[in-house]
């Protein structure tokens, strides 16, 4: 038996689907994915290739490839939520982590590219933590 997978963007116009294991799932800090996602690192879930289904906005989705790099990132053209991306070179699909809709079971396999981590993600574990929005917040 297969497990499967679904995803979805914010929107909700663009729906996917995997069957099959992931191998791997990197939490990438390059400065690359700083950009691409707007955030401290990317989360991506590796399977191969042919385990992507679209299930429905397929037209939808758009893909933009890095100049003279591996670095490519799809999202729906409506919502901008990213969404997985076929990895021809290494027959593979890249799935956003965050796009998942189903419970991932695997841990993490690694963080990379540390190096260029921005500076304002060290030492996260003193940062105040909030159930839901605080209350000075909403105010
Ligand atoms: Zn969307
Ligand atoms: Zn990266």
């Amino acid at each position: 038996m297969t497990n499967k997978h679904r995803g979805s963007c914010l929107c909700g116009e663009v729906k996917y689907e995997l069957s099959g294991d992931f191998q791997s799932f990197f939490l990438c800090h390059c400065t690359r994915c700083q950009k691409d996602t707007g955030s401290a690192h990317a989360a991506n879930l590796f399977a191969k290739a042919n385990t992507l289904t679209w299930l429905q906005g397929e037209n939808d989705v758009r893909t933009y490839q890095h100049l003279n790099s591996m670095h490519a990132k799809s999202f729906c053209q409506k919502c901008g939520s990213a969404l997985p991306t076929i990895a021809e070179s290494i027959d593979s699909v890249v799935v956003p982590a965050g796009s998942l809709d189903t419970p991932i079971s695997m841990k993490p396999t690694a963080k990379i590219f540390v190096s260029r981590c921005a500076n304002w993600t060290k030492n996260l574990d003193n940062v105040p933590n909030y159930e839901e929005l605080p209350e000075q917040v909403k105010s």
